[in-house]
């Protein structure tokens, strides 16, 4: 039987509504906008297989995502409300967005998934204290007054690291304190290793210019 007219009309007209379009591919002057579209429509398109590497955080989490290319990026959801993400693939890193078709694919399983821990997190800042590194130095994201009172020194009270202080150390405190709600974020890693190598180049070029 025919359902009234009416009614049809009308999710045909929600469904078109809930469809994002975008400029037609010749046009190369796209927005972030059109970009951020784009990564969203890439991962509901492709079939993601997405590992929650800490499940005792629904959200505010590390995941491992497989990409259909047989790929395995590392994901880390830190904020929704402030969109911070981070992802390990060449995309995110180079296109200035703060997104990628990995974090999209993420939070579209958590929004179908986690429902409820989902559309909390879209309200409600985390309450994790994420240690990330910046141009300064390490910095604890937010929380800081959920820092433990022995950590709190080696930071000033924005958060950022004191400059005397090796981030190496804050790193070990952090792991050691074996605070489930403390977290290393995993842009950490590379920054460390790309400075330790930017310090000893300085220090090569140092004993070569003594030697000659
Ligand atoms: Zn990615």
């Amino acid at each position: 039987m025919l359902k009234p007219s009416t009614t049809r009309s009308s999710r045909a007209g929600r469904r078109k509504k809930n469809t994002p379009t975008l400029p037609p591919a010749t046009d190369w002057r796209t927005t972030d906008e059109d970009e951020i579209l784009k990564r969203r429509l890439r991962a509901r398109e492709e079939r993601h297989q997405i590992v929650n590497l800490d499940p005792d955080h629904p959200v505010f989490s590390n995941f491992e995502v497989h990409s259909p290319s047989g790929m395995t990026y590392q994901v880390e959801l830190r904020d929704l409300v402030s969109s911070q993400f981070s992802c390990t693939c060449t995309d995110f890193r180079t296109n200035g967005l703060g997104i990628c078709k990995h974090v999209e694919a993420v939070l579209l399983q958590l929004s179908r998934r986690q429902r409820a821990e989902y559309k909390a997190a879209q309200r409600l800042s985390s309450d994790r204290v994420d240690l990330v590194p910046t141009d300064a130095g390490l910095r604890v994201e937010r929380c800081f007054e959920k820092l433990p009172r022995g950590l709190r020194a080696y930071f000033d009270e924005a958060g950022q690291q004191r400059s005397e202080v090796d981030p190496a150390e804050i790193v070990r405190e952090f792991v050691s304190s074996r605070n489930g709600n403390l977290r290393v974020s995993q842009d950490v890693a590379p920054w460390l290793e790309s400075r330790r190598r930017s310090e000893e180049s300085i220090l090569l070029r140092r004993e070569y210019e003594v030697g000659v």
